[in-house]
Order: C-alpha cells, then sequence, then structure tokens
C-alpha cells in the first residue's frame, strides 16, 4: 500500500506526506503538467529549482510517442526524463475521449492516433499495462467521460467507468504479482552495471537514485471518481472507489469551479482520510487550489499555468496581467516583486514585453518558470498555512488581493 502520512487535520483540509519509490511529496502539492514527459519549455533542473515535487505524464500521449516499451527500455519515466522524483501518470481516457472519432464500447476506446491516422485500441488492461510500461509510481485507472453533461450521460458514463474499474484493479494486481512487466527495465544503466551513469553530475545535479535502483519498484495505482456536476452521482462513485483495493484516489471530469466545494465535500466526506486524493486537471484559478486543499485534496495539476504562461498571461499578486500589453513597454519594476523566481529576480517587465513582442523563445521559457513556480509556492504555503493554523486569514488575504476588482 502505498505510504500516506498525515501530518495535521481540520475539518476535511489536511497537511501530509505521500512517500513514493522516487521520493516523498509533502501535501498539499501542486504536480507540474509534464504530458510528453516534459512540462514544456522547462528543463526539469528548472523545474527543480523552481520548487517543484513531483510532475504528471500523460499515457496516451507517451504511448503515441515515444511509445510506452521505449520509456521502459530507458529505464521508466523517472530515469528516461531524468526528472528522478515522484511521478504519476494520467490514464489517457480524457485525452482519448475528447478525440472526434472514437468509438467506445464496454470492451475500450477505439481511436486514430492524432499524429499518423494509426488505428489504436486502449482498454482498462492496455492502460495499465501501458502505465506499468512507464514506470511512473503512481498511476490513475482508466475512466470513461461522459459524453454531455446531461444527467443520463454522467451516469452511464459512471457505471462504466466503475465496471472499468474493477478490470484496472485486477490487472494492476495481476502485472504486480506475476511481474509480468520486468523490473529489470525500471533499473538505470549504472545499477545493472552498464555504461557509467551520468546522473550524478547530471541536469539536475543530484546523486543517482540508488535506493530506487536495487530494490523492487512498486507502482500504485488510484481510483478516479466520476459523477459530474450531480452530488448524488458523486457520492455514489466515491462510495464504489472506497470500497476498492487501491491506493488512492483521482477525482476527474471537474470542468467548473463552480459548485466544486460541494462536490468535493460530498466526494471527500466519503473516501477513507487515510488515502491520498488527487484532483485532476484543476489549478488554473488560484482560488481552486484554496478550495481544493480546504475540502480535502492532497495533491492537483493542471496545464493551464505553462499554457497561459507562453501566452503571456502571467500571475501577480494582484491577479493575472497580460505581459504583452503596451503599457509595459517601458515598466522596468519586476514581473511580481515578492517573488524569488529566476524571472523576478533577474528582468523586468519591460524585458519581458520585449521577448513576447519579438516572439523570443526565452519568452515562454521565463514566462512558465514564473507561472509554475506561483502555483507551486502558493500551494506550499496553503500547506504551511495549514500547518500553522492559518489557513483562514492565509485564504482570506491572498484571494482579497488576487480578485479585487
Ligand atoms: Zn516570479
Amino acid at each position: 500500500m502505498l505510504k500516506f502520512d498525515l501530518e495535521k487535520k481540520n475539518g476535511l483540509m489536511r497537511a501530509g506526506v505521500i512517500h513514493t519509490p522516487h521520493g516523498d511529496i509533502k501535501t498539499p502539492c501542486f504536480v507540474g503538467a509534464a504530458t510528453r514527459a516534459t512540462v514544456k519549455a522547462l528543463t526539469m533542473r528548472q523545474m527543480r529549482d523552481l520548487g517543484s515535487q513531483a510532475i504528471l505524464a500523460n499515457t496516451y500521449h507517451l504511448i503515441l510517442a515515444p511509445g510506452a516499451d521505449l520509456i521502459k527500455e530507458a529505464g521508466g519515466l523517472a530515469e528516461f526524463s531524468s526528472w528522478h522524483g515522484p511521478t504519476f501518470t494520467d490514464s489517457g481516457g480524457f485525452q482519448i475521449f475528447s478525440l472526434p472519432d472514437v468509438k467506445i464500447d464496454e470492451n475500450g476506446a477505439k481511436f486514430k492516433s492524432h499524429i499518423n491516422g494509426d488505428k489504436l485500441e486502449m482498454t482498462p488492461e492496455s492502460s495499465m499495462r501501458a502505465q506499468w510500461a512507464i514506470g511512473a509510481d503512481i498511476h490513475m485507472a482508466f475512466d470513461q467521460l461522459a459524453k454531455s453533461e446531461n444527467r443520463q450521460d454522467m451516469e452511464d458514463a459512471m457505471h462504466r467507468t466503475h465496471r472499468w474499474l474493477d478490470r484496472c484493479v485486477a490487472e494492476h494486481q495481476r502485472l504486480r504479482d506475476d511481474g509480468d512487466v520486468s523490473f529489470e527495465g525500471f533499473r538505470s544503466a549504472a545499477a545493472r552495471g552498464e555504461a557509467p551513469s551520468a546522473h550524478g553530475d547530471g541536469p539536475d545535479g543530484r546523486g543517482p537514485r540508488k535506493e530506487c535502483c536495487h530494490h523492487h519498484m512498486e507502482q500504485y495505482l488510484y481510483a478516479v471518481v466520476q459523477g459530474g456536476t450531480f452530488n448524488d452521482l458523486r457520492a455514489e462513485s466515491a462510495k464504489y472507489c472506497a470500497s476498492k483495493d487501491v491506493d488512492g484516489f483521482g477525482i476527474g471530469g471537474v470542468f467548473v469551479a463552480d459548485g466544486m466545494d460541494e462536490m468535493l465535500k460530498t466526494v471527500n466526506s466519503i473516501l477513507p482520510e487515510e488515502k491520498p486524493r488527487h484532483l485532476l486537471g484543476m489549478g488554473q484559478e488560484p482560488i481552486d487550489l484554496f478550495i481544493g486543499a480546504e475540502y480535502g485534496c492532497d495533491t492537483f495539476d493542471c496545464v493551464a499555468p505553462t499554457r497561459m504562461a507562453r501566452n503571456g498571461s502571467l500571475y501577480t499578486l494582484d491577479g493575472r496581467i497580460n505581459i504583452k500589453n503596451a503599457k509595459f513597454r517601458n515598466d522596468f519594476t519586476p514581473l511580481m516583486p515578492e517573488c524569488d523566481c529566476e524571472c523576478c529576480k533577474n528582468y523586468n517587465r519591460a524585458y519581458l514585453h520585449h521577448l513576447f513582442k519579438t516572439d523570443e523563445i526565452t519568452a515562454k521559457v521565463l514566462a512558465s518558470i514564473h507561472n509554475e513556480h506561483f502555483v507551486v509556492k502558493t500551494t506550499d504555503k496553503i500547506r504551511e498555512s495549514i500547518l500553522g493554523g492559518t489557513f483562514a486569514e492565509y485564504k482570506k488575504q491572498f484571494l482579497s488581493r488576487y480578485y479585487k476588482k
């Protein structure tokens, strides 16, 4: 079982530590979205330097390129990407069900690769096998997204997700017990006594993770709670997921913050408190992080902070600004004076404005460093405030300034 220590609790809200084979995650924690085994525009060293604790990659994107087997051959996601820290994979369900000509039946989903048009199929079993080969510490069960917000569609998708969860759990256990996926494949070249390791002085400046290379590398499964905007369906789904032999829970299919507090209250009151919970795809707005933590979520991931950064939309404590706006042309102040990221410590708004206006690649790098740092540190401060008993004050002070008109 995945080890999760609760350090402090206040209602549903909690702070804790998830112990993964690749290191600890202090929660609440914002997990970096490394869809294709990279956080867009950032190196893994930059991710470490800005304080990121964990990354989440996407199974759908990785099976298309470079392929799950290649990542296994490379020694698993952490070795392949040189992240060497805790890793998650999403099941790929969300991306597959968003494709234009996907065909879904009880067995799984048939779809075409958006890269070369190859006809592919993903089932609960093949998603589990792909995630084992990719080798992240924490895997998500393969779930079905509803076709619409319509109640019947939501209910159908939820029930199928539950049936698929049973198949995911069975396949996950089979892979764990039979050792069908060779653990040898997840060992680094150094541990196998092959080429000398480059990691001692590698890109993240850390030594080889020997403790990971030599012991049996356990992998863990989260069930995904569905049910959309219907609290009774959410409750039913949470009960079903809670009854299963899984290591934690993903809360999926949340697209709007409206009503998220009630939904999370329903779900997290049912889920067992001794297992961690991941809120899938939420964290674009700082308020999502506060609500998520307040109502009992431990980890979050979202592609929006770095996507917005690439478009010049940057977080500050006074709300988001677009650095391409003409008023920043000769603004020689730091992007966010209170921020100690590489971007804010060294560059000013006029310089960032210039880089964006001239479409320099560095614009996207610096902006991504800042936005990712902002959400990571905001979540870290939420954790500190939970531990220190000052969450309510911190939330009020942060949100009243950020969302001030
Ligand atoms: Zn900054």
